[in-house]
């Protein structure tokens, strides 16, 4: 898994900060983020946006480091009711837990730590807009109450769906939900408003938990998934997308 490099006019935008450098049970190989931008030529303080299609532990850990936005010049977007959500102190909060060192070290801090230091530099978003030329954002929520959907509508029509969908059979099966789904009636609501956009066959669809982080489209007739690009490179080339950070499972 890992996060989406977007290039548009003068702007750079990152979709998704994966785990950020830290210990978790289920991945093994996560904190190659920051190598990965800078091995497309992406220093952090060329980043001008930050859009976070929520805001769970695997998409926000290289959002601030020791207090600190590690891209000090962006704007760091996500919908207001998932910031709301997550800094109101909800019981079960997974952002309350210790962010811990590969090691097993504890770092003194938690998930919450790493959104208070971006506080200052977000501008939340709270409807459907257009959030830069050619992104627009699509509220698709139900995994969490703010989880989005980037939609790429420049070019080629390209929905970065976030954890609105997990795996690509949860496109042709919506009702199939994700034990981290908070609401799970309304995320497979959001699945199926996805479903019905992607029956042209024709737009694109990824997202950071799809195998490889594959982008693919849905055919017809019927709507069976079929990946497109498969190799992270070639959708980059072809999609104007890099994806900068892919974590060993
Ligand atoms: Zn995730």
């Amino acid at each position: 898994m890992g996060g989406y490099l977007v290039r548009t006019g003068d702007r750079i935008a990152l979709i998704d900060a994966g785990y950020g450098p830290y210990h978790h049970r289920s991945i093994s190989a996560g904190g190659r983020l920051l190598t990965s931008l800078a091995a497309v030529g992406v220093r952090p303080s060329d980043v001008t946006d930050v859009m976070l299609t929520h805001l769970h532990p695997d998409h926000i850990g290289w959002i601030a480091r020791n207090g600190e936005a590690v891209f000090p010049r962006a704007r760091y977007r996500c919908h207001a009711a998932d910031w709301a959500y997550f800094m109101s102190g909800t019981s079960g909060n997974p952002l309350a837990a210790p962010l811990v060192h590969p090691s097993g070290k504890g770092t003194g801090a938690t998930w919450l730590d790493l959104l208070s230091g971006v506080e200052n530099h977000l501008e939340p978003w709270a409807s459907d807009e257009r959030l830069l030329a050619g992104v627009e954002v699509l509220h698709t929520p139900g995994h969490t109450p703010g989880s989005s959907t980037i939609v790429l509508a420049g070019g080629q029509r390209t929905l970065l769906v976030g954890d609105a969908v997990h795996c690509p059979a949860q496109l042709t099966e919506p009702g199939l939900c994700s034990t981290a789904d908070v609401d799970p009636v309304l995320a497979a609501a959001s699945r199926e408003a996805l479903r019905v956009i992607l029956a042209d066959g024709a737009t694109l669809v990824g997202g950071p938990h799809f195998p490889d982080m594959s982008i693919g489209r849905l055919g017809r007739p019927g709507g069976c998934w079929n990946p497109v690009f498969t190799d992270p490179a070639a959708a980059a080339a072809a999609a104007e997308l890099a994806l900068p950070e892919r974590i060993a499972p």
